[in-house]
């Protein structure tokens, strides 16, 4: 299970998913509906930009890759997947407080499910989605930060035309 906000996918959730696909048989990607903290895309639109940019992934790796969206607890949803593990992408020292204490409240709910941290690489550690949004709405390129077809519907939503 790859949880989170994907608000939107970036190359950095793109290079774990990757990577995951080394590791694991199947990966759930769990799109959170999160419709309270007011984001960007919605469900569906986020669920739709992460299926267009797995599916060159599934044609050269064995692992199947499935992309839902929860809301609620992410070990319900984990169980109720069948997951036995949680992955998450560290990047910095700052993400790591939040996500030990979430890891530890996690396993305290649910003993059986692992949580697993994947380092970000060093050329993606810098990027998130809420970088991303700033930058293109700002009017500059985020095209080395997230796939073509996310940088689109970024300029879409900003009401701007795509580069050339
Ligand atoms: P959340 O709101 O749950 O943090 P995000 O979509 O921001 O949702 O991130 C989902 C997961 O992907 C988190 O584990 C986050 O640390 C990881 N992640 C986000 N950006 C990157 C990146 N550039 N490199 C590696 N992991 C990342």
């Amino acid at each position: 299970m790859y949880p989170g906000s994907f608000d939107p996918i970036t190359n950095g959730h793109l290079d774990i998913i990757r990577r995951g696909c080394t590791l694991f048989d199947h990966i759930t990607i769990g799109v959170l509906n999160n419709e309270q903290k007011s984001p960007l895309f919605t469900v569906a639109e986020r669920i739709e930009m992460i299926q267009a940019v797995v599916a060159p992934l599934a044609e050269t790796t064995r692992t199947t890759i499935e992309v839902d969206s929860f809301e609620g607890l992410l070990v319900d949803f984990a169980k109720r997947k069948r997951a036995n593990c949680i992955v998450r992408g560290l990047r910095a020292v700052s993400d790591y407080e939040y996500e030990l204490q979430m890891a530890q409240m996690n396993r305290h709910m649910q003993p059986d499910i692992e949580t697993v941290f994947l380092m970000s690489a060093d050329t993606y550690s810098f990027v998130s989605s809420r970088l991303v949004k700033e930058i293109c709405f700002l009017g500059r390129s985020v095209q080395p930060f997230v796939p073509p077809i996310v940088e689109a519907r970024l300029q879409a939503k900003f009401g701007r035309q795509p580069r050339s």
